[in-house]
Parts: structure tokens; sequence; C-alpha cells
């Protein structure tokens, strides 16, 4: 049988928030978060691969104890289990020390055929999680996948196309794989009642820090983390143009030339 796991975040809904123009943070106060965008892209392409090929499909998320609802959500279209990593000593991670965490707390509940991931996400889009949890579960990587074709369990090799600029790449890789994930194929599933009933009395599994043996605590949240972020501000934007429109193209141009020798 096939162990899936995907890795999903709960984000702000970044159209909603604003940034604090005195001290250069981001309010999140009142900013209603949602499960990351392609995440649910990423959980759709597992679900379909559990139709097809069958498995078990786990969910993890690194977040706090609210990011619960992210995981109900997928557990409502078609993920079997899901894991909560939370914990203060987890806070203020960079992506270096958020991958440790996952994977320390992810090896806990068994080693995984198949990883999926969202691309990127709406808040930290760095784009650099997917590589780094394959470094660390010691898979390959599929980066821009956008559809599973075949999976031969017996063999341990999976044949998956890949978005480029220039066309469809295919690939025969060998399981374990981590993907990062195009929606084109996947479009995100939609729950049933049946579903959400079992998603709501579903168990979450949460992880803390002190759950996961040897787990090293220099290696996670602000200590376990080199990227140091020392200031935020909105990007300057340029001044708007000028639409130059006097009824016709001669005065118009006359217009332009004022406007370019400083008339
Ligand atoms: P990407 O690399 O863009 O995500 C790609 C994919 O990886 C996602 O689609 C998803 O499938 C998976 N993924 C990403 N994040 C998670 C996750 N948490 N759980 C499961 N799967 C995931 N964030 C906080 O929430 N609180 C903090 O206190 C905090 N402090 C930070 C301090 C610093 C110095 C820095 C640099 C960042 C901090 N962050 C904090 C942001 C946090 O490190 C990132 O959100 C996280 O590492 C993921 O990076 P990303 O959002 O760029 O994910």
């Amino acid at each position: 049988m096939l162990n899936i796991l995907v890795c999903v975040k709960q984000v702000p809904d970044v159209d909603q928030m604003k940034m604090d123009p005195e001290t250069g943070t981001l309010v999140r106060a009142g900013v209603p978060a949602i499960l990351n965008p392609l995440d649910a892209n990423a959980l759709a392409a597992a679900v379909t691969v559990k139709e097809t090929w069958g498995g078990e499909i786990t969910l993890i998320t690194m977040g706090p104890p609210n990011a619960e609802a992210a995981l109900r959500e997928c557990l409502a279209v078609g993920a079997d289990r899901a894991i909560l990593v939370t914990d203060r000593a987890f806070g203020n991670a960079d992506t270096l020390a958020t991958s440790y965490s996952i994977v320390s707390a992810a090896k806990m509940y068994g080693s995984y055929d198949l990883i999926f991931c969202g691309k990127e996400t709406l808040d930290g889009a760095t784009g650099q999680m997917g590589a780094q949890l394959a470094e660390r579960f010691d898979a390959a990587q599929v980066t821009s996948a956008s559809l599973i074709k075949e999976i031969d369990e017996a063999k341990g090799t999976l044949t998956v196309e890949r978005e480029l600029e220039t066309g469809i790449e295919t690939l025969e890789v060998d399981l374990p794989c981590l993907f990062t994930m195009e929606k084109t194929h996947y479009p995100a599933r939609i729950p049933n009642l049946k579903g959400k009933m079992r998603a709501k009395k579903a168990e979450i599994i949460t992880v803390t820090a002190d759950d996961i043996p040897g787990l090293d605590r220099g290696r996670i949240g602000d200590p376990g983390s080199p990227t140091k972020v020392p200031r935020m501000f909105p990007p300057v934007l340029p001044e708007p143009g000028v639409i130059i429109d006097e009824g016709s193209v001669e005065a118009s141009v006359a217009k332009l030339f004022e406007v370019i020798k400083g008339v």
C-alpha cells in the first residue's frame, strides 16, 4: 500500500492583510486564516493517486493550534489522518528549522512513498520547503509536477509529467519521491456533507517538541533559524503614468513635446 504524505500550511488571506507603516510589521489581527491554495491542489493530486492506485494519506502541518482547521478541511476531501506540529518552541522558525521540525515529526508516524507539497505559499512564498523536505526525507524531487501518469509499486518507480516553459517533460523516478505540484490537472476538491462530518469528528494527532525523541532543540524555532529579517517595508511604487489625449494626433504630439521640454 502506498504511504502518502501531504504537507499543508495555513496562511493568512494576504488579500486582506496590511502593513503597519510605523512598525513595518504585518497586521494579522482580524485577518482570516485559509488553507494555502496551492496545497489544496497538491492534496487533490494525492487523493487522485489514492483513488487510482490505493494508499493512505497522512497530512502534516506545522503551525499554531488553530491550523487544525486547515487539517479538518483536508480530511473532508479524502485524507485519512492528520498531524499538527505545534509548540511555542517551533515559533520564529525559518525554512531550515521548519523543514527539520516537520520531517522529525512525520518520521514518527512512518515512512512515505510519495510526498506532496504546494509549489509555494501565499505568505512566505520562498518555495524552499519542497527541496529541503526532499533532502531530509532522502527522497527524489520533482518540481513543477503536473500529472502523475503511472505508479509501479513492485518496481518502486513512478512516471510523472513536469510543466516546463518549453513544453512537457516526462520522467521516470524512483520512490520515495516528493512533488511540488502545479494545479493544472488537479483542481481543489470540494467536500461533501459525509466528508465534512467525518472530518469534524476525526482525531488530530498533536505533536509538541517534547514528543519527538532525539529532537535537537538547537535546530528548531529561533535558535535553529539562521535567516533573520531585519526590516520589512512595502515596495515604493513608481509615479503613475499620464495619458495624453488632446483630441487629435497633432495636438497630442504637440502636448507631448511640451511635457518633454518641461514647458
Ligand atoms: P514554501 O517553501 O513557499 O512552501 C512550499 C510548500 O511547502 C507549501 O505549499 C506546503 O506544501 C509546504 N509547507 C510550507 N510550510 C509548511 C508548514 N508550516 N507546514 C507544512 N507544510 C508546509 N512563520 C510563522 O508562522 N511563525 C513565525 O514565528 C515565523 N518566523 C519566521 C522567522 C524568520 C526569520 C523567517 C525567515 C521566517 C519565519 N516564518 C514564520 C515563516 C516560516 O519560516 C515559513 O512560513 C515556513 O518556513 C515555510 O516557508 P514558506 O512559507 O516560504 O513555504
